[in-house]
């Protein structure tokens, strides 16, 4: 039905709001690693303004947070101009929102593999190859423009800092996710704690706070770990699908999960998404969802991307575990 235009001056303020809220959200969760409310309910005020915006399209501007990856950069850092831009994900919560998904994907392409892994719960950084030596790293920042963290990740024991084996491609970028070992988080709590400071939220916030670190010595000092989970610009790299790539990242000595899979039908998947569902606690990193990537590069160019998030990819994201909303009472550090 049409909004009346009681209902549209409401929905108006609402969403102007919305957007200010999870503006102010964003920077509290990736700028200062010190959010105030779940994930859950950043997701809610999401999804809340995306209905807005689909009863009022012209509210769907292009600095509406529905339509930017969410993101900044702080002045701690030296700003980075990322190769290629790096998205965020769409996501879906249920089994009919991702038949939807998948049925328009297919219905645009012949989809003969979904690429099945799982969604690390940590902070999404960029590094870059040229000629197999690690020359830069940044995070996310606004998709476009990251902070430069290269001295802080070279204390990560698990990145090469040269690419190893045959083939070694003239510029290689990879994206990834930099996460806190669950099994380690009690302890750096406590240990913060004994020295008078503050303990983090959640694992995903002490791998932000320690790799964000002004001091790479800090960091250096804290058991962080990356997945390699995606291909920005290239020079030289041959690979025609995702899975393909995971195996020729894992030649070059870079960590990739072994947690993927490459599927041929929608019930598999879900099977899948199910499976982890269940065993979530069965890993070395927190997750939140899976993620499903078309597996072919061919047909990933061919669905392309919208302005915030690949059209190939979605987040299958599972429900919260525990109840948060006290998150504003709890003192986080940054
Ligand atoms: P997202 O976390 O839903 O998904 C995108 C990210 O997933 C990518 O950037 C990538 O780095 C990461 N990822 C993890 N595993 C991956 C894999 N296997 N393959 C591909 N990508 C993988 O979206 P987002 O834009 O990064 O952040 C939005 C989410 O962050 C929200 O849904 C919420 O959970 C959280 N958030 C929370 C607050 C808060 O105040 N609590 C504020 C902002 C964002």
């Amino acid at each position: 039905a049409k909004p009346t235009v009681a209902a549209s001056v409401a929905d108006r303020s609402r969403a102007a709001e919305l957007a200010r809220e999870l503006d102010e959200h964003a920077y509290r969760y990736y700028v200062l690693d010190s959010p105030t409310v779940s994930d859950a309910e950043y997701d809610r005020l999401m999804r809340e303004l995306t209905a807005i915006e689909e009863r009022h399209p012209d509210l769907r501007t292009p600095d509406s947070p529905t339509q930017k990856v969410a993101g900044s950069y702080s002045t701690l850092f030296t700003p980075v101009e990322h190769l290629e831009r790096l998205l965020s994900l769409d996501n879906v919560f249920d089994d009919d929102e991702f038949h939807l998904w998948a049925a328009r994907a297919a219905r645009e392409t012949e989809v003969d593999g979904w690429l099945c892994e799982l969604k690390i719960d940590g902070l999404a950084v960029d590094l870059v190859y040229a000629d197999g030596r690690l020359v830069r790293a940044a995070t996310r920042g606004d998709g476009r423009t990251g902070e430069d963290i290269t001295p802080n990740i070279r204390t990560l024991a698990s990145v090469p800092t040269r690419l190893r084996g045959a083939g070694v491609p003239e510029l290689l970028e990879v994206r990834g996710e930099v996460f806190f070992p669950t099994e380690k988080f009690a302890e750096l709590n406590a240990s913060l704690v004994a020295g008078g400071g503050k303990p983090f939220a959640n694992p995903r916030n002490a791998a932000a706070g320690s790799l964000r670190q002004k001091d790479p010595r800090v960091t250096a000092t804290r058991p962080l770990d990356i997945i390699v989970h995606g291909l920005g610009a290239q020079r030289g790299f041959d690979a025609p699908s995702q899975s393909a790539a995971y195996a020729r990242f894992a030649e070059f000595g870079l960590p990739v999960s072994t947690h993927f899979e490459v599927l041929a039908s929608v019930a598999d998947v879900l099977a899948f998404i199910h499976r982890w569902g269940r065993g979530r606690h069965d890993v070395e990193h927190e997750i939140d969802g899976v993620v499903v990537k078309v597996d072919a590069f061919a047909l990933q160019r061919r669905l392309g991307s919208t302005s915030k998030a690949p059209r190939w990819a979605v987040a299958f994201k599972y429900p919260p575990e525990e109840v948060t909303t006290k998150l504003r009472d709890i003192r986080v550090n940054v």
